[in-house]
């Protein structure tokens, strides 16, 4: 039976990377080699990193201000690495708390200086995106998250500042147009939409970097990294080759512009049958809805088993909400293909059919 995989992350990915990828850990390039036995530092494994690097750089039009790096330890390690490379001894940043993965990043922040959180959603369960504050002209960045994984938010643009815009785009990367110019530091784990886990991607302004006064450990050195072309230490040969061909993938689509299309479309889809269907309310502010992840419970949890039971027998799977939150959490990136979201849709009318 055919799976519609709503995952949050590590998520579905096009069917051509997992038939590549499993060819490559058996004979990689037919070499006679898998890729999972080869050396980082190999030829044709520095052409992996090398294509991956300038497919990023090519889909995401990254200006020759900025670099791409590679990184290990998700998101989750660029929260203290940005704040290490950008934040001044004694100096200050501004933070939106919009988001669970904000106030880590928030969290990580505060061992490094003081931190401004200029607004927060945190009182209404982060069910909508701050709006209309104001960012002092004197910290060294302003950091955000353009999309809340968890409670199904995003931002829809970004404010304007004289501080670097620095913003975690783990879960929207390369799913719609962003002008990289426009930002001091972007960084994501790699786990939606650029490919498997097992990397991050930091997207930096070289001119930003070296200020802070401090000693920054080499590894959580961007620079480090841009010296090194992201082959400092060992990187993850086969996780970056899934980023690679998930991104040979999005350009043989027609790129950014193409796949927003398909996104948008996925996403009105979903959202229309949200408030069409009487048995479903949906939890994000709906101006600030995600086209990523979508967020909805059941009004009457009695008839839950019902629901999950018809979602299991049409193959969809992975659509319970988040464990902090409950409820169901539709993931849209951008292999999951329109068909799936029709499928979900029909079994949502399907049940309004039979209990509603
Ligand atoms: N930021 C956001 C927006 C996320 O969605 C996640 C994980 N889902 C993280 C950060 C943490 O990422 P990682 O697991 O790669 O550390």
């Amino acid at each position: 039976m055919k799976v519609h995989n709503f995952s949050a992350g590590p998520c579905i990915l096009p069917q051509v990377v997992f038939d590549k990828m499993a060819e490559a850990c058996l004979n990689f390039n037919n070499s006679g080699t898998s890729i999972l036995e080869i050396s980082h530092r190999r030829k044709d494994a520095v052409e992996v990193i090398d294509n991956a690097r300038a497919l990023v750089k090519e889909l995401m039009n990254v200006p020759a201000t900025h670099d791409v790096l590679f990184m290990q330890g998700g998101a989750s390690l660029q929260f203290p690495t940005v704040a290490y490379n950008l934040l001044t001894e004694g100096g200050k940043a501004a933070y939106l708390d919009s988001g669970k993965w904000a106030a880590n990043a928030i969290k990580e922040a505060k061992r490094f200086g003081e931190i401004n959180v200029v607004a927060s959603s945190k009182e209404d369960n982060y069910n909508y995106v701050p709006k209309g504050y104001d960012i002092p002209t004197d910290v060294d960045y302003f950091h955000c998250t353009s999309n809340n994984t968890i409670f199904g938010t995003q931002m829809k643009e970004f404010p304007t500042t004289n501080a670097p815009l620095v913003c975690d785009m783990s879960s929207d990367i390369l799913s719609k147009h962003v002008d990289v110019s426009k930002f001091g530091v972007i960084y994501a784990g790699a786990q939606k939409n650029m490919g498997p886990a097992g990397s991050a991607v930091a997207i930096v302004q070289k001119d930003l970097l070296g200020k802070t006064g401090r000693n920054i450990p080499d590894y959580l050195n961007y620079e480090t990294h841009i010296k090194k072309e992201s082959s400092f230490n060992t990187w993850p040969v086969i996780a970056i080759y899934g980023v690679m061909l998930n991104l040979q993938w999005l350009k043989e689509q027609g790129g950014v512009e193409a796949i927003a299309k398909v996104n948008t479309a996925k996403a009105e889809a979903m959202y229309a049958e949200i408030d069409r269907n009487g048995l479903f309310t949906g939890t994000a502010n709906i101006e600030d809805r995600s086209q990523m992840n979508a967020t909805f419970v059941l009004n009457n949890e009695n008839i839950k088993a019902e629901f999950d039971a018809m979602l299991k027998e049409a193959g969809v799977v992975s659509l319970a909400g988040h464990r902090d939150v409950g409820g169901y959490r539709a993931s849209m990136y951008n292999a999951l293909p329109l068909e799936s979201v029709q499928v979900l849709v029909e079994v949502m009318k399907q049940f309004e059919q039979k209990f509603g």
